[in-house]
C-alpha cells in the first residue's frame, strides 16, 4: 500500500513543484482514502483522486491599486476553482501577505472534501491576494477590494462561483467587494456571502465556524460522556473564527483561558468571560489592534510575546489561527498537560506529526475540514435564503447549523470507525471523497 500511495504522491508533487502546503494537504487525503480505492471496484482504472488534486482552473491576475500617499502598488490576485462536481465552486478569499499558489491549492483542495461533508450541493474554491491589510486605512482596503472585484467579477457568479471570507476578508471587505461586483454587472445577486444582514445576509453567519467546530467538539466528546461544562480551553486566533468559537465555549459554560494573535497570546487564568470577550472583538475589529492590549485593560492575565499558547493546560484546545500552528512538540505538550480532545477552527493548523501524536493517544482529534465546515455550510444556507429572497431567524438558522455539525460527526465516525474508538480524520477523507467521487464518475471524464 505504501508504494502505491508514494508512487501516487511523486506524480503529483512533479506536477507540482515547491507547494509544500499543497502536497500536504494531498499527502493526508492519500494515506486514508488510496486503501479505500484499492478495496473499493468501482474506483479502479479511473485516475479519479489525480483528477480531484488537479484544479479545474486556476486564475492569477494582477490587482494595481493606489495607497494613500499617492504610490501605485501592485499585489497578485488569485481564483482556484478546484472541483464543481457536487455543485457551483464555493470557498473563501484570504487576504493575508503570506498568500500563494501552494496555500491556496491547499485550501481549495480541503474545501471539496469540506462542502461535499456538509450535505450541501456545493464544489470547492479558493481564493485571495499577498495584500496585507494590516495597517491600511478603509480607504485603500476598498480600493484594494474594488481592483480586486474588477478582474475577479468575470469569473464568478451565483451559479458559477460564490466566494467568502477568510484570513483578512471580514464584512468590511465583503461588503466593498459586493459593492464593486453590483456596479460592474448592474445586478444584485447572492454572489458572495457573508453579506451584510440588511442586503442579503444570513443570521449566524459570523458565528458559524467558530459555533460549528464548539459543536463539532461538543459531539465527539459526548461519545465518551463528557460535556463542555466546567473544562477549561485553550484558543489560538483572535479573529473571526476564535471569537465565536470562545463565545460559545463561554455560553456552554466552560472556561476560554488563552487567545492570540500573529505578536503572541494573552494567558488569563479566571477566564476570559463575555465582558473581556466583548472587548476583544471591539480590539479586534473595530479598533484594529493587537491582543497585547488586553493585559493593559485585565491585569491578573498575561501575554507571552511570540508564543503560542500550547502550553497552557487544558482539556480542549482549538486551533483556530492558520495552518501549521501547531507541531508535534504542541502536541505531545498538550497531551502530557491533559488535553483529550482538539478541535480545529482554522484550517490543517496541526501538523502530520502532531496528527500522529493525537491518533496514538487517544485524543479526540476533529480535522478542520470537518469541525469548521459550520461556515460554509451557514454560507450554503445564506445561498439558499438568497435564491428563496427570504430570511431564516436566527434560531432557524442556528438549528440546522447544528444538525449539520450532528450529521457532520455522524458521518465521520461511521466511516472513521475503529475497534477502539474513531479517527475522525479517515472517516472525514473518505466521507468527503465519496461523494464528489461519485458524482465525478458518473458525470463521465469531464
Ligand atoms: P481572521 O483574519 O478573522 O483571524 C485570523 C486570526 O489568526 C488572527 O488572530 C490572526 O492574527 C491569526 N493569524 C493569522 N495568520 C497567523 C500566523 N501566520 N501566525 C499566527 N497567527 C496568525 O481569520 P478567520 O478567523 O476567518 O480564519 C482563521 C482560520 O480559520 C483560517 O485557517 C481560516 O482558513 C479558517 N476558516 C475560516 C472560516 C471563516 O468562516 N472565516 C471558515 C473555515 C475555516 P493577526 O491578526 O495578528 O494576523
Amino acid at each position: 500500500m505504501e508504494k502505491i500511495i508514494n508512487a501516487f504522491l511523486q506524480e503529483v508533487s512533479q506536477r507540482n513543484t515547491n507547494e509544500p502546503e499543497f502536497m500536504q494537504a494531498v499527502s493526508e487525503v492519500a494515506q486514508t482514502v488510496i486503501p479505500y480505492i484499492v478495496a473499493n471496484d468501482i474506483y479502479h482504472g479511473k485516475n479519479i483522486l489525480m483528477r480531484m488534486a488537479e484544479p479545474e482552473r486556476v486564475v492569477m491576475f494582477r490587482v494595481p491599486w493606489i495607497d494613500h500617499s499617492g504610490e501605485i502598488r501592485v499585489n497578485r490576485g488569485y481564483r482556484i476553482e478546484m472541483n464543481s462536481a457536487i455543485g457551483p465552486y464555493k470557498g473563501g478569499l484570504r487576504f493575508h501577505e503570506s498568500v500563494n499558489l501552494s496555500i491556496l491549492k491547499f485550501l481549495a483542495f480541503e474545501q471539496v472534501f469540506k462542502n461535499a461533508l456538509t450535505t450541501l450541493p456545493m464544489g470547492g474554491g479558493k481564493g485571495g491576494a499577498d495584500f496585507n491589510p494590516k495597517g491600511k486605512s478603509d480607504a485603500e482596503v476598498m480600493r484594494f477590494c474594488q481592483s480586486f472585484m474588477t478582474e475577479l467579477f468575470r469569473h464568478i457568479g451565483p451559479n458559477r462561483d460564490i466566494p467568502a471570507g477568510d484570513i483578512g476578508v471580514g464584512g468590511r471587505e465583503i461588503g466593498y467587494m459586493f459593492g464593486q461586483y453590483k456596479r460592474l454587472k448592474n445586478e444584485f445577486t447572492g454572489v458572495l456571502t457573508g453579506k451584510g444582514i440588511s442586503w442579503g445576509g444570513s443570521l449566524i453567519r459570523p458565528e458559524a465556524t467558530g459555533y460549528g467546530a464548539v459543536y463539532f467538539a461538543q459531539n465527539m466528546m459526548e461519545t465518551r460522556g463528557a460535556s463542555f461544562t466546567g473544562k477549561n480551553v485553550v484558543i489560538s486566533g483572535s479573529g473571526n473564527v476564535a471569537q465565536y468559537a470562545a463565545e460559545k465555549v463561554i455560553q456552554l459554560g466552560a472556561k476560554v483561558l488563552t487567545m492570540s494573535d500573529s505578536s503572541g497570546f494573552i494567558h488569563d487564568p479566571d477566564g476570559i468571560d463575555e465582558e473581556k470577550l466583548g472587548f476583544i472583538m471591539q480590539l479586534k475589529n473595530m479598533s484594529r489592534q493587537r491582543i497585547d492590549k488586553y493585559v493593559e485593560q485585565y491585569t491578573n492575565a498575561s501575554f507571552h510575546k511570540g508564543e503560542k499558547p500550547w502550553g497552557i493546560s487544558c482539556d480542549i484546545a482549538m486551533p483556530c489561527a492558520t495552518q501549521n500552528e501547531l507541531d508535534a512538540a504542541d502536541a505531545k505538550t498538550l497531551i502530557s498537560n491533559g488535553c483529550y480532545c482538539v478541535s480545529e477552527g482554522a484550517n490543517m493548523p496541526s501538523t502530520p506529526d502532531a496528527i500522529l501524536h493525537f491518533h496514538s493517544n487517544n485524543v479526540l482529534y476533529a480535522p478542520g475540514k470537518a469541525s469548521n465546515a459550520g461556515g460554509v455550510a451557514v454560507s450554503g444556507l445564506e445561498m439558499a435564503q438568497n435564491s428563496l429572497r427570504y430570511s431564516w431567524t436566527r434560531e432557524e438558522v442556528d438549528q440546522r447549523l447544528q444538525a449539520i455539525m450532528k450529521d457532520i460527526h455522524q458521518v465521520c465516525a461511521s466511516y472513521g470507525k475503529l475497534k477502539d474508538g474513531i479517527n475522525y480524520e479517515k472517516g472525514a477523507n473518505i466521507a468527503g471523497f465519496v461523494k464528489v467521487a461519485d458524482a465525478m464518475l458518473a458525470q463521465g471524464v469531464v
